[in-house]
């Protein structure tokens, strides 16, 4: 298949000044950026006056938990997980986490996500709904503390075994670590380990709330981040979701370590556990990328929304506007995200010879125009749904906002029944 993209608004996230220019994807890569390509295609796309920028990296998610949206809204993290997340968690079928899975996938792909990194349970049915979906992502099976038999380490190790490198190399499969709270000495061991066999990446929430890094000290005498890392867990490439509370010592461990932080902020705003100052972070050299985490408490999966607020919040937690622009933002939400996760040799911008990740976002908007800078009308205008064409793989996935091979109403239709089953 060759798809010739034709007189777009190219922002490549390799040159600050956008250029317009012709793509040719060849197969599920970016074969040619130029000014003009005059060459046959199977399909041409005319994206005349409309940005076409590499498609959105979502760091950290729980895409099954699209049936919680809306339950259990105004609760504190503790109290959310205890009594309103875990208990339903239990019962959830295959069929449900697959249906949940495949309404987030949507949502993403036509919010112009490309790319999620993912940990729940039941992961087969996840990478199902990626799978039929076109969408790319990393996903893990989590793992916490638990008694014989333990069977999620098993889980784990499995899924990587049937899934990584599936659905032509679009699925990808690390290990995830529930939280410092929930895995004990023995447990994080064992995971490190599993990464080391298949080196794989580890993926775990970290220092999310005060309550976290207060019960870690009282337990163990250290901090979480110091805790991951007495146990080896920094001996393997690891992407921290949250981050919110980090001693100086902290980011003095996380800076020397092959490690990324996958930023939160409305997650973290909405469950009061806090603001990560991610500016901070940044300025010690850490790469940070953005995530939305579960629609359970985040509530829509758009990363336009998400970019918006990661702004805000570093304006007024550092009280200087000039902190961070919307360009520095872009790049966490693209070329930032895909380091976070390991994959930017082949995601993150346009350039040939990366795989084909690309969305054509409609920019002749009122909420848009008139636009003097790029960068702030993408990040301070934009929403999700301007995104109007999504490429992954070199595959059209979504064309003028019509998601190709899914039946989005009968989707939408099933989750409300499930959410109906356990809510109502
Ligand atoms: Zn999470």
């Amino acid at each position: 298949m060759r798809i010739l993209i034709k007189n777009g608004i190219v922002i490549d996230m390799v040159n600050k000044e956008p250029k317009v220019k012709d793509i040719l994807i060849v197969g599920n890569k970016i074969e040619k950026i130029e000014h003009k390509i005059e060459e046959n295609a199977d399909k041409i796309i005319n994206a005349e006056n409309k940005v076409i920028m590499p498609g959105l990296v979502n760091c950290h998610n729980h895409c099954a938990m699209s049936i919680f949206r809306g339950h259990s809204d105004d609760l504190e993290l503790q109290e959310w997980l205890n009594n309103a997340i875990w208990p339903v968690e239990e019962k959830l079928t295959k069929e449900e986490i697959y249906y949940a899975s495949l309404l987030s996938c949507i949502e993403m792909i036509k919010t112009g996500t490309t790319t999620f990194h993912d940990m729940y349970f039941l992961m087969e049915n996840v990478a199902k709904a990626v799978e039929e979906s076109g969408i790319r992502a990393l996903i893990s099976r989590t793992v916490v503390t638990e008694e014989e038999p333990r069977t999620r380490l098993k889980e784990a190790e499995e899924l990587y075994l049937k899934y990584n490198k599936k659905a032509n190399g679009r699925i990808l499969v690390n290990v995830s670590l529930h939280a410092p709270y929930t895995c004990d000495e023995r447990t994080i061991k064992k995971c490190v380990e599993l990464a080391k066999k298949y080196k794989m990446s580890i993926h775990i929430h970290l220092s999310e709330t005060e309550k976290e890094n207060k019960d870690i000290k009282e337990k163990y005498g250290i901090t979480p981040t110091e805790y991951l890392k007495k146990n080896g867990v920094f001996e393997v490439k690891t992407i921290l979701a949250h981050c919110v509370y980090l001693s100086s010592n902290d980011i003095n461990i996380i800076k020397k370590e092959n490690t990324g932080i996958a930023h939160n902020p409305i997650s973290n705003l909405k469950l009061s556990s806090g603001m990560a100052n991610i500016v901070k972070y940044k300025e010690n050299g850490i790469t940070v990328g953005i995530g939305t985490d579960g629609a359970g408490s985040t509530n829509t999966l758009d990363m336009f929304e998400e970019m918006k607020v990661s702004a805000y919040i570093q304006k007024v937690l550092n009280k200087k506007s000039s902190c961070i622009n919307a360009e520095d933002i872009l790049k966490m939400a693209t070329t930032d995200g895909a380091k976070v996760l390991g994959l930017d040799k082949e995601i993150g911008s346009i350039e040939e010879g990366k795989k084909a990740d690309i969305i054509i976002i409609n920019i002749e908007k009122p909420h848009i125009k008139p636009i003097n800078n790029i960068y702030s009308a993408l990040v301070y205008s934009a929403v999700g749904q301007d995104v109007e064409t999504s490429i992954v793989d070199g595959k059209i996935i979504m064309e003028n906002r019509e998601i190709i091979g899914i039946d989005e109403k009968m989707i939408m239709d099933k989750c409300q029944k499930i959410s109906d089953k356990y809510f109502r």
